[in-house]
This record gives C-alpha cells, sequence and structure tokens, in this order.
C-alpha cells in the first residue's frame, strides 16, 4: 500500500502517522520527494482500513498494490481446497453436478426430479425453499416445508441437498441441510455472511447481480475470517446492457477467479442465461473455463414450473448435458497429457 503525504504536512505529524502505522504491524518505507513524502506500506495490509487512512488530515491519496484479501488469496494457499459434501468431493480436480428444480414445490415434484438428476448423474440435489422474488405477489417458496421434503429426498436418493438462505433468523432451519446457499441477492449482506462463518457446514456463495469479481472474494474472506474455509464460489450471470438474455454470462470470471483464489468455483449456466436452450452450450464453456462444478435447474415439467421455468431444463436435457461435459472434461485432460 502506498500512502503518499500532503506537502503541507509537518515533520512531527508525519512522525506520529509512521508511528501509528508501524503499531499496526507493518514496516514503513519512508521516500521523501521533492513535492511529496511517500511511505510504502510493507506486512499484510489486507485488514488495514484503507478509507481510515485516506480520511487523515495529512494523506493526500492511498492506493493499495496488493490484494485486500487474505484467507482466500491463493497466494497464501496455492493448492486448490477440496470440499467435502457428504463423500463428494468438490475441487482440486474433483467436479460435482448439483441439479434439481428453482422452488421445491411439493413432495411428488421433488422426489420425482431428485430421481431423474440421480439417475442421469447429479451428485447433489438443488431446490429453492426460501425464494428471493422481485414481485411479493410471485410463490415466494414452501419455507421450512420445503426444507424437510428436501431432507425427504435425500433420504430416497442418498444426495446430500445444497439450498438458499435468505435470513439469519431462519438459520436453524438449516441444521441437516448439507450446503447453504448465499443468493445473489444477499451476496453482501455481510451480516450473514459473519454469522456464516461461525459454522462449519460448506457455502455456496453466488456473485451478485453487479458485483465484480473482488468484491465476490471479499465476501468470502467475510465468511472465511470468521474460521469457514468452506466456500463454495458461484458465478451466475451479471446485468449488461444485453437484453436477449436474463443475465450475461461472465465465463472469464472462472479462470480469472482460478488465478486469484484455491477456493472451488462452480458455474450456475441457467441464471446465467435464463434460457432452456442455452443451458447445455454455456455448461459446455464453463465446464472448458475449468468450472470445478456445474448447479442446473432442472424441472419435469418446466412450462408448469412455480420458478424460473423459461431456463429450467427437463431430465432428458440434462442427461445428454452431463454426458457431454463428461466429454468435454475428458478431452481437456486428454490434450493436457
Ligand atoms: C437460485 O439459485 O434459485 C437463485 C435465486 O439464484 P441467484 O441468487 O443466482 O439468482
Ligand atoms: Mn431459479
Amino acid at each position: 500500500m502506498v500512502v503518499v503525504i500532503k506537502n503541507s504536512a509537518d515533520e512531527e505529524q508525519k512522525e506520529n502517522l509512521k508511528k501509528w502505522l508501524m503499531s499496526l504491524g507493518l514496516n514503513v518505507h519512508v521516500s521523501v520527494g521533492e513535492f511529496n513524502t511517500v511511505f510504502g506500506l510493507v506486512g499484510d495490509t489486507s485488514n488495514v482500513d484503507m478509507d481510515f487512512i485516506r480520511s487523515i488530515d495529512i494523506v493526500e491519496t492511498v492506493t493499495r498494490i496488493s490484494d485486500p484479501y487474505k484467507n482466500a488469496n491463493r497466494k497464501f494457499h496455492p493448492q486448490d481446497t477440496v470440499i467435502d459434501i457428504g463423500g463428494n468431493k468438490l475441487g482440486g480436480g474433483n467436479f460435482q453436478f448439483i441439479a434439481g428444480p428453482c422452488s421445491v414445490e411439493s413432495e411428488e415434484q421433488i422426489i420425482e426430479i431428485a430421481k431423474s438428476v440421480k439417475a442421469a448423474g447429479a451428485t447433489m440435489l438443488r431446490g429453492g425453499a426460501f425464494k428471493p422474488r422481485t414481485s411479493p405477489y410471485a410463490f415466494q417458496g414452501l419455507h421450512e416445508k420445503g426444507i424437510e421434503l428436501l431432507l425427504l429426498a435425500k433420504k430416497e436418493t442418498g444426495m446430500p441437498i445444497v439450498t438458499e438462505i435468505m435470513d439469519l433468523s431462519h438459520l436453524h432451519f438449516f441444521e441437516e441441510v448439507d450446503v447453504i446457499q448465499v443468493g445473489a441477492r444477499n451476496m453482501q449482506n455481510f451480516e450473514l455472511l459473519k454469522e456464516l462463518g461461525r459454522i462449519r457446514k460448506p457455502i455456496l456463495l453466488k456473485r451478485g447481480l453487479a458485483n465484480t469479481m473482488q468484491e465476490l472474494l471479499m465476501s468470502a474472506e467475510y465468511i472465511m475470517a470468521g474460521g469457514n474455509g468452506n466456500v463454495i464460489l458461484c458465478e451466475r450471470g451479471i446485468r449488461t446492457f444485453e437484453t436477449y438474455t436474463r443475465n450475461t454470462m461472465d465465463v472469464s470470471a472462472i479462470p480469472l477467479l482460478k488465478e486469484k483464489t484455491h477456493l472451488p468455483i462452480i458455474a450456475d449456466p441457467s441464471h446465467g442465461t435464463g434460457i432452456a436452450s442455452l443451458v447445455k452450450p454455456l455448461a459446455l464453456a464453463c465446464t472448458a473455463a475449468g468450472a470445478d462444478g456445474l448447479i442446473i435447474e432442472v424441472h419435469n415439467n418446466p412450462s408448469k414450473a412455480l420458478c424460473d421455468g423459461p431456463q429450467s431444463i427437463t431430465p432428458e436435457t440434462f442427461t445428454g448435458l452431463v454426458k457431454t461435459v463428461g466429454s468435454v472434461r475428458n478431452a481437456i485432460k486428454e490434450s493436457a497429457v
């Protein structure tokens, strides 16, 4: 971090600032130029509050030259993190398919879909019980009853379950849930992230609708700083000026985040495109780009789905998707030799 001091600052003020920075455990290299004095801060600056330093009277500018996240940073943890979810390993070359409906609608629906996605090769079941809907009049999910039905489907199929939390006050409903999803709309709900840092369950953290990759990593850092290193990142498309698709699937985020972090990264081409016919092509693209897994919305009757029908694929299409993703992975492995 580089701090440029205003040329109006006197020696005593500069010395006081230097001492205070050193009290934070940093080394301070002072360069005195013709017009300005510059402090180069050396050490772990990830928990230094840049805005606070910027607000000090004698400070002109503050520039960060290293990443503001430490726990999620690959520099300090070069090996890929591998997360075990009920015996399914994710990350470090281990690929998983998470599939299921946008929302749990009934016992028959979730059991039927769970069985068909498992038969197609899914290793985990998704399904929303608490749904973040734009309209307060739209189906809001079955809430705790939805979680009960997911647990029933888990009992029937043996698949671990993934479902979204929307509010801290619901955390007690998630005791038997295998992976807690933090949806795009809650990616920067910092109190929720801090609380999820206190538990040890895997957290599936989705990128916000209009959030940068660095903001996603900082949200992962919130969870990890609390002691929970089991964070799975998810690229699910971002808002752009494009209107033909629901979101713009940022495929580039996958290889870039892999450079920046050791955490596993999965892709959600269902929300990333909003269009069922685009789910498979984007699933293939994200696999080729290095994703550690996919989360796909599958419905036994998409035209009757209570949520996200237009982007839901049928179990038959999902079966083909799993096969072709397998071929892409094999092709990449073979050509890497
Ligand atoms: C979901 O997975 O159903 C969902 C609401 O996703 P997102 O938070 O990415 O919109
Ligand atoms: Mn959905």
